[in-house]
């Protein structure tokens, strides 16, 4: 088939009907969940300032380095379509003085992200996100009770969970793959403890650098930490002997990942202790943890929910030192999930009355008419494209109605109509200003 001459840029898609449906779910279930957990909706703009994302997200990251899609005004700002929603919200945070508010601040968001990268599975350039970020709040309590939101949002959406056995602070647990919601989690400490760790895991790999894959040999001077989540097979063997995180955190963020694990347990929220997760974004500190799907296809199109603290942003953006967490959820790969789930919806309501019509005169009136109907909230169908009386009574048979009303040229002249009742064949003519009152009495409708 020869393409049409305009297609939709790669790596983004337009949502047609049949889709809406699941974004409107998600965003119900989002929107519910934020009320009870308290969060306020935020929306900013879709373009934000270049350096608030070189500077929040990080230089030697892939997104800032490579996926930003970045404009020059005419007045010479450079501006980025938002990767993401977290430095943007951040911004919000500080430009509109949130600081002074009663802390924590609660905030969640839902909207469209921008990232140039190869289309794949699960991977768009242009993809959904919503997302629940708490600013001034330093308990690890609110650590745990973000990825409880994320995974009571999942649970919502019928997306099933999973269980683990082993949940040892210092010890990653092994996994079966048999499907369910995974919440793997991880510290990757504070300024305190982070740069020593950095230190050896620099020299760790730098003895074992010719064996790297090419991608860490750059992440090596670049951004070591992210060869840990390598998924290159030659890099594995050297990964699993890699010195760990969890075993050289600092007395307070060992003490506060205790006591998240803590939490998530008298939740019973079950959790899988990764220390190879350390996610693509240089703002987190302490706690990281991602949802993924544990099938093939769930780990092949990537994490659904990515998310932690973020105690130093705040501050490094121009704002108080505020402690700060939250979390990202990714629109179409959950979406794809509650499609291989086949998950049903309930169909629309259907139509209670068809409105059939003959000529010019009639036609004007059943507009009218069809308005009348609307404000007493009936649902009518018609098809006035079609002039025939027999077209239009074959459709109204097809979707089921159980009254039609004829509007006929001699009806229009003298300001009647025919109902006609589709099961006996019956019919009646009445005055056309009584129509709706007399539909609402045959169809049982109670005010
Ligand atoms: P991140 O902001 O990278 O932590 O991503 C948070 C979530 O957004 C991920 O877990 C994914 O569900 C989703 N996501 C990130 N990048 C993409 C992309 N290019 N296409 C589709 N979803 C994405």
């Amino acid at each position: 088939m020869k393409k049409p001459k305009f297609q939709a840029p790669t790596g983004m898609y337009d949502i047609l009907a049949e889709d809406q449906k699941y974004f409107q779910r998600v965003y119900n279930v989002c929107e519910n969940i934020a009320n009870f957990y308290g969060f306020k909706k935020i929306e900013t703009p879709i373009l934000e300032e270049t350096e608030l994302f070189s500077k929040g997200i990080g230089l030697a990251t892939d997104i800032v380095g490579k996926q930003m899609f970045t404009l020059r005004t005419k007045g010479g700002d450079y501006l980025t379509l938002r990767p993401e929603l977290t430095a943007p919200v951040v911004r919000a945070y500080i430009e509109q003085g949130m600081g002074s508010l009663p802390q924590p601040v609660k905030l969640w968001y839902f909207g469209p992200c921008f990232r140039y990268e190869k289309p794949q599975l699960g991977r768009f350039r242009q993809f959904w996100q919503f997302g629940f970020e708490v600013f001034g709040e330093e308990s690890p309590v609110i650590d745990a009770q973000i990825i409880r939101i994320f995974y009571n949002i999942l649970r919502e959406l019928k997306l099933t969970p999973h269980y683990f056995s082993t949940r040892k602070f210092t010890q990653a647990s092994s996994t079966k793959s048999g499907g369910g919601l995974i919440v793997d989690i991880n510290s990757i400490g504070d300024s305190q403890c982070r740069p020593y760790y950095k230190k050896l895991l620099v020299s760790y790999f730098r003895s074992r650098e010719t064996v790297l894959c090419p991608d860490c040999r750059r992440r090596l001077r670049e951004n070591p930490l992210r060869i840990l989540d390598c998924k290159e097979e030659k890099c594995q063997p050297i990964k699993a002997q890699a010195p760990q995180m969890l075993d050289h955190l600092c007395e307070e963020c060992h003490k506060h990942f205790r006591e998240v694990l803590e939490f998530l347990d008298e939740i019973e929220l079950p959790y899988h202790l990764n220390p190879y997760l350390v996610r693509g974004l240089d703002y987190y500190t302490k706690t990281v943890f991602e949802i993924f799907e544990d099938t093939e296809e769930g780990r092949k199109q990537g994490a659904l929910v990515g998310g932690g603290r973020y105690d130093a942003l705040v501050k490094l953006l121009g704002g108080k030192d505020t402690p700060a967490g939250g979390g990202a959820a990714g629109l179409e790969r959950i979406i794809a999930v509650m499609k291989g789930k086949g998950i049903k919806f309930p169909e629309p309501a259907p139509a209670q009355v068809f409105l059939a019509q003959l000529g010019d005169l009639a036609k004007r009136k059943s507009l009218r008419l069809m308005e009348d109907f609307r404000k007493q909230k009936i649902l009518v169908s018609e098809s006035f494209g079609r002039d025939s009386l027999k077209a239009q009574l074959a459709r109204a048979n097809k979707i089921g109605i159980k009254y039609t009303l004829i509007l006929g040229q001699k009806e229009a002249l003298e300001g009647t109509i025919i109902i006609k009742d589709m099961a006996s064949g019956r019919q009646e003519t009445v005055k056309l200003e009584k129509v709706v009152k007399e539909m609402e009495r045959k169809l049982k409708i109670k005010k």
